[in-house]
């Protein structure tokens, strides 16, 4: 009997190394280093789902046991989509994914744990092309519901911590430069500050196409109303036409172009698509800021669609 519950056991450890070996072999195969030691150990509890525009969803979670999470403002999570659901997906697109799991920014401050926030964009199809649409924020957005469990890695990235700990520079601006929903991980920060009452001066750019896709814009603003060293400014590249809009236009870059001039002493913080990046990162070295000052967290692609 004895015995046979030890082999049981047995099995499982295996089960479950295997499994382990095997995502690190994926993780390995696709050079994401980033990923060699990721487990996947926590758990939450969905507790709200909230739409916050057309296709941005918040998801608010409750950690099952807080005792070995931390994590800093700015930082993220590697979440795994189940199982059962990549299945169904295979059956339904003819694919052939094994482990999907995909970073997502913690958007709340590590004051507000157990609970959790993450604020994830439904990621459709490229227009003109016959391909499957997103698949973790199709799950998020067509099947995850309160009450269901999620499961993720520990935090990663250094998008704030490195700059933020040196005295040296911690009195020049902060620039925050988000490309929709690369608001999550300022949102995070800014709570941050706020709470601990920092009084760096602050300002975040948030680059949007159209109004509709404007997040958080209330909250924002009422923050940038009550927080006399934090200046928030909204960016719309293509305003559709009739609607009223007196706040800028153009892509953040172009923005930032405009707002600041040669030679810039400031810690800019980047997250958004990798053009908006690399865009941004162009305006701001013409600028003279030197590429130590400029952070953002960078995720090998192939880890972002694993097989
Ligand atoms: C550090 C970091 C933090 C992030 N934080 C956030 C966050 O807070 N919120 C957030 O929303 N996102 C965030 N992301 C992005 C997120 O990780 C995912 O990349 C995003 O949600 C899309 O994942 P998906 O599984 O839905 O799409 P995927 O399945 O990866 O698909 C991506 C795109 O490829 C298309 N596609 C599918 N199959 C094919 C094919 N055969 N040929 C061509 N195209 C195809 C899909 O239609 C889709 O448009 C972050 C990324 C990084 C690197």
């Amino acid at each position: 009997m004895l015995r046979s519950a030890g082999s049981v056991f047995m099995q499982k450890v295996t089960k479950i190394l295997l499994c382990y070996v095997k995502i690190l072999l994926l993780f390995a195969g696709s050079g994401a280093n980033l990923l060699h030691s990721t487990q996947f150990l926590h758990t939450a509890k969905v507790i709200a789902l909230e739409d916050l525009n057309h296709s941005v969803k918040r998801v608010r979670l409750r950690l099952q046991s807080e005792d070995n999470f931390s994590f800093a403002p700015g930082q993220f999570i590697f979440i795994k989509v189940p199982h059962g659901y990549v299945t169904k997906w295979n059956k339904r697109y003819s694919t052939n994914h094994s482990t999907i799991v995909r970073p997502y920014s913690i958007a709340s401050a590590p004051h507000q744990l157990p609970y959790l926030d993450l604020i994830i964009g439904h990621q459709r199809n490229p227009p003109g092309k016959t391909v499957p649409p997103g698949l973790a924020s199709t799950y998020i957005h067509t099947t995850l519901k309160v009450g269901d469990m999620l499961t993720f890695s520990s935090p990663h990235g250094n998008l704030m911590t490195i700059h933020d700990n040196d005295a040296e520079t911690r009195s020049d601006p902060l620039i925050l430069v988000a490309g929709g929903t690369g608001l999550a991980p300022f949102l995070s920060v800014l709570s941050h500050y706020f709470q601990t009452n920092q009084q760096r001066q602050i300002y975040l750019y948030l680059g949007v196409k159209s109004i509709r896709d404007l997040l958080l814009d209330e909250t924002l603003s009422r923050w940038a109303s009550t927080h006399e060293y934090f200046r928030y400014i909204p960016t719309l590249s293509k305003p559709a036409e009739g609607k009223s809009w007196r706040g800028r236009i153009g892509y953040v870059n172009t923005i930032l172009d405009q707002d600041f001039n040669p030679p810039l002493i400031a810690d800019v913080a980047l997250a958004g698509s990798p053009i908006m990046i690399r865009e941004t990162i162009r305006v701001l070295q013409e600028k003279g800021l030197p590429r130590h000052r400029i952070h953002y967290d960078e995720v090998p692609h192939s880890t972002a669609t694993l097989p």
